[in-house]
């Protein structure tokens, strides 16, 4: 498998490497062979290169099997006309990556203050409220006087149908329960049509459990009883949002795991951000990006039907949880162990 890897800024580096050595093992233990590739992107990138993404890694990016994009300091970068680019609005856009697909789970070993559950986001990741990816050109935030400011959202039939597909497929190989997050009763056109998109798009799926909440409401429901949930699918944003909320009721932001998949590319990368608040520390949790990476062998197995990576992919999983059971544990989990000495407490399970 060609990966590509762009470790990124702020807590990206140490979770990155973390992340490599788990794959190292999976290599070893499954009888798998990675062609690795590693470049700057971010920060690192832009005081060498003048820009925060090269040009020339889209083409890499596309030739490879999958990468790996470690989070990036997003909010730094402002000014695209000085290099400065969102790397992950970048790919997402530039490879069409519209699923984000973002599980969470609880596990034994850390307190689940609302009960055990098991669910995925399906975030839709090409339009909605994100001002840098709706036009063709410039952004969709404008400033119409100094104290007025507009936001465009834009929802497309495409973006909706392709969205809508993908989680009652997902949905269909599990619980068979969708949830379909919305705003319809205000974003009566917008919302109304994804609503109305992905109750056509479940009559393809027999024996489909669908139903519609309110995003105000699921934040409710969701931390009343999160048990209830299978796969729930939603626009851009309201997914950014809930699916923190899922990562954090699993027991921490740091186990947000999260692959950006389009039809021909997929990219593992943290449901987190940058984390500058506690990088250099060694004490941030790689789990997310450790389970980002796994999602990204299990797509690349399925994709070219190897079902070796499958496997590795489940073996990454379960190791996780098995380290977590064993009581090991950063800190953001109520442990005392630093990023590369969890990652090796991983590593050492799945080589077995
Ligand atoms: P950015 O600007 O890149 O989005 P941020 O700090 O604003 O960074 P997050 O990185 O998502 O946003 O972090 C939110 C909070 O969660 C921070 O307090 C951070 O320390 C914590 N956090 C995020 N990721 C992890 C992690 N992997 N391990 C431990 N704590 C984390």
């Amino acid at each position: 498998m060609k990966l590509v890897v762009l470790p990124g800024d702020g807590i990206g580096p140490e979770i990155t490497a973390v992340t490599m050595a788990v794959l190292d093992a999976a290599a070893s233990r499954h009888g798998l062979a990675f062609e690795i590739e590693q470049h700057d992107v971010g920060h690192a990138s832009l005081a060498r290169h003048g820009t925060t993404v090269r040009p020339d890694l889209l083409e890499q990016v596309r030739r490879a099997d999958g990468f790996i994009l470690g989070p990036t300091a997003t909010f730094d970068f402002k000014d695209e006309a000085k290099g400065q680019i969102n790397p992950s609005k970048f790919f997402r856009k530039s490879l069409d990556l519209f699923a984000n697909v973002r599980p969470a789970r609880t596990y034994k070993g850390l307190k689940a203050p609302v009960g055990d559950f098991d669910l995925i986001v399906v975030r839709e990741n090409t339009e909605g409220f994100y001002a840098d990816r709706n036009l063709e050109q410039g952004g969709s935030e404008m400033l119409v006087t100094r104290d007025v400011v507009i936001s465009l959202r834009r929802i497309t039939r495409l973006c909706c149908e392709r969205i809508a597909h993908a989680a009652c497929a997902l949905a269909a190989r599990r619980r068979k329960r969708l949830t379909v997050v919305h705003k319809a009763n205000v974003l009566k056109i917008a919302d109304g049509m994804f609503l109305e998109i992905c109750r056509e798009a479940a009559t393809h799926y027999p024996g489909l459990a669908v139903d519609e909440i309110l995003v105000d409401a699921m934040m409710a429901h969701v931390v009343r009883n999160p048990a209830r949930f299978d796969v729930i699918v939603t626009t851009n944003m309201f997914g950014d949002i809930l699916s923190d909320l899922t990562a954090e009721l699993s027991g921490s932001l740091g186990l947000g795991g999260s692959l950006n998949a389009g039809l021909a590319h997929a990219m593992a990368q943290a449901a987190h951000g940058s984390a500058p608040d506690i990088a250099g520390r060694d004490i941030a949790n790689p789990a997310s990006l450790i389970l980002s990476a796994a999602q990204l062998l299990e797509w690349h197995g399925a994709r070219r039907d190897q079902p070796r990576f499958v496997e590795a992919a489940r073996g990454i999983d379960a190791a996780l949880a098995a380290a977590i059971a064993a009581g090991h544990a950063t800190r953001d989990l109520g442990g005392n162990l630093g990023t590369a000495a969890f990652g090796q407490r991983v590593a050492e399970i799945v080589r077995g």
